[in-house]
């Protein structure tokens, strides 16, 4: 068994500390990763804060996880030592129900394998990526293309798949319109994305702020949800609504920015129920959806994609004893755009 450096947190309230934690002897598909970088997800937040339910602590949160390969299983074909990989929000699934079969396997019928806060098919609990290393299946690893740097490639496993899978599914494309609704670590991906392929994407933040980076990675246009003329200005006119806001929005105003036929994917993910007045969907036969990461097939789909287009996340690398504060200023959305844990430093 390997033991882990890493940084765990006891409780909804606690400080994260220094912990050692067990990874599993190499089975013969696993890969052993030496992890360089970890993303820090919203996710992460919600999930350590007690906010989406019960967890199992201690947790060692971290599901963008960019590293080298150091050690592979006996039957392990994909990959190799030395290889530049990368590991998301999912570990494992049941690779057996008609989703998994599709290449859908974060929607696995008997649940997929989470990479934190979840049991592996070991019985044990499944620790992250603020760690020194992980095992993984080599069927839910991914490689990360040569011109995207490892600390870069993180934020991508999670932040940069989900917003890539709704933005291809709803066929963002030239002649649509795309808003994306808070510009954090997923909508900041999100613009980036959109634009290259070939929306016409549109900025709907709480303040003009962060308005000149919106623009530079690819926006047309920026708006603040602060000012109401704003949503009488915009009224109908988006095919394709992102909204990754953490917190939960009021959903009507939002709908009406949508054209006929439009449709609202909502990535973001607070614990608390969202409300809506359904009229707001019937008077011009809109559509409100709910998309979660990608499989691991379009995962390596969109690294090829951000590769080949040149997208970056924006990042401030952070060592492991500042993640109690970069989460303080992820809650209040002073995040330029995603914090990546230098793992060296556990
Ligand atoms: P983030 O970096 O904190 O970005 C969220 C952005 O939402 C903020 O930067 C802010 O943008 C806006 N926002 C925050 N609070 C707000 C409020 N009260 N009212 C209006 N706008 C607000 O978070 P993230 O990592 O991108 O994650 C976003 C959400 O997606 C989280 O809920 C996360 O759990 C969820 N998520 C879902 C999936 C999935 O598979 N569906 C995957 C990953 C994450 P502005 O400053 O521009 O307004
Ligand atoms: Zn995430």
């Amino acid at each position: 068994m390997i033991t882990a450096k890493a940084r765990a947190v006891d409780g909804p309230d606690q400080s994260f500390r220094t912990a050692e934690i067990v990874r599993r002897d190499l089975d013969t598909q696993d890969v052993l990763i030496e992890i360089k970088y970890a993303g820090i997800c919203h996710s992460d937040i919600h999930t350590a804060h007690g906010e989406w339910g019960e967890v199992n602590y201690p947790l060692v949160p971290g599901h963008e996880i960019a590293g080298i390969v150091t050690d592979v299983g006996s039957e392990v074909t994909k990959y190799k030592v030395g290889d530049r990989v990368g590991v998301g929000c999912m570990v494992d699934s049941c690779g057996d129900c008609v989703n998994c079969r599709k290449g859908e396997e974060q929607y696995c019928l008997k649940g997929n394998i989470p990479t934190y806060a979840g049991v592996d098919k070991y019985g044990e609990p499944t620790q992250g990526g603020y760690s020194s290393h992980i095992v993984v299946t080599e069927d839910f690893v991914v490689r990360i293309p040569d011109n995207i740097e490892l600390d870069a490639a993180a934020p991508l496993l999670c932040a940069g798949i989900t917003t890539y899978s709704p933005l291809r599914r709803w066929g963002a494309a030239p002649g649509k319109k795309v808003a994306v609704v808070g510009m954090g670590g997923l909508g900041h991906m999100a613009v980036q994305i959109a634009h290259a392929m070939g929306a016409e994407v549109t900025v709907l933040s709480q303040s003009l702020k962060k308005k000149d980076d919106g623009l530079q990675l690819g926006a047309d246009s920026y708006y603040a949800t602060s000012d109401p003329e704003t949503f009488e200005k915009l009224a109908g006119s988006f095919d394709l609504i992102i909204n990754t806001v953490s917190a939960s929005l009021n959903m009507d105003a939002y709908f009406s920015l949508l054209t006929l036929d439009g449709t609202l994917v909502n990535v973001g993910a607070p614990g608390e129920p969202l409300s809506l007045h359904v009229m707001s969907l019937i008077g011009h036969r809109r559509s409100f959806a709910g998309s979660m990461i990608g499989g691991i097939r379009e995962t390596q789909e969109m690294l090829d994609f951000c590769a080949e287009h040149n997208i970056a996340p924006k990042i401030e690398v952070i060592s492991a004893d500042e993640i109690d504060e970069a989460y303080k200023r992820v809650l209040v959305s002073d995040v330029k755009y995603r914090f990546v844990i230098d793992t060296s430093t556990m």
